[in-house]
């Protein structure tokens, strides 16, 4: 059983996620707009979010934003309108941990929400699971630390809580170390979007990794852009 916010305006839709997702025996509440959304979850623990786009007063892309930038990690499911694959992407930038296009399968969102909390529950099983992939459980270099399970990045003598979303963009990266990974490479892999997505709130999402490991954001030395193609994470730059 898991606590779950829905924040969805259309009546009908929040209601029927409200009655599935109580018949799967969560606790659910339900806010129809951004702020009364991000006040309950000010006042109140919850394990997922299913957050919508478009919300009267503040918007979805602005509410996971605001949680994020208030040190708030609880994993969000952003709901997303199909034609629109910019959502997507701007949905993860914020700090969406996933996404599902609008309208969807219950069932699919069923099997997506429930994806998310297992997830999440990595990081406080008392064995340790193992990672998928069998991918390392931590990554280490020039001082920096990853721990993909606590969902932690220790660096220049802090400690940032990393989104899941995060999380799947470093491991992609710590793999795919010293190489070129191109914008579309990182769409496909980590967002799994695969139409053709504006790649800017990509660079925004590279922005932020870069704030929590470089020592001057500005001229990176361990992300580096390479012009009109991508990224190269170099653990060990000369
Ligand atoms: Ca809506």
């Amino acid at each position: 059983m898991a606590r779950i916010l829905i924040v969805e305006d259309e009546a009908n839709l929040a209601q029927g996620l409200l009655f599935n997702l109580q018949a799967e025996g969560h606790e659910v509440s339900v806010e129809g707009d951004g702020d009364s959304a991000l006040n309950r979850l000010r006042r109140q623990p919850f394990d997922a979010v299913v957050l919508d786009v478009m919300l009267p007063g503040k918007n979805g892309f602005e509410v996971a934003t605001a949680l994020r930038a208030e040190g708030n990690y609880v994993p969000v499911l952003m709901l997303t309108a199909r034609s629109r694959s910019q959502d997507v992407v701007s949905g993860f930038a914020a700090g969406a941990d996933d996404y599902l296009p609008k309208p969807f399968d219950l069932t699919v969102l069923l099997a997506r929400l429930n994806a998310l909390l297992r997830r999440m529950h990595w990081p406080r099983a008392p064995e340790k699971s193992p990672s998928p992939r069998n991918d390392p459980a931590e990554f280490t270099f020039d001082g920096r630390h990853i721990d993909f399970e606590a969902l932690e990045l220790h660096a220049l003598g802090r400690t940032v809580r990393l989104t899941l979303m995060e999380v799947d963009l470093l491991r992609h990266l710590t793999r795919n170390r010293d190489r070129i990974v191109s914008r579309k490479e990182l769409l496909e892999e980590v967002w799994h979007v695969r139409e053709d997505t504006d790649t800017r709130a990509i660079d925004n999402f590279v922005v932020r990794l870069r704030r929590y490991i470089e020592d001057d954001p500005a001229t990176p030395k361990y992300l580096q852009t390479v012009r009109g193609v991508g990224y190269r994470f170099m653990p060990n730059p000369e």
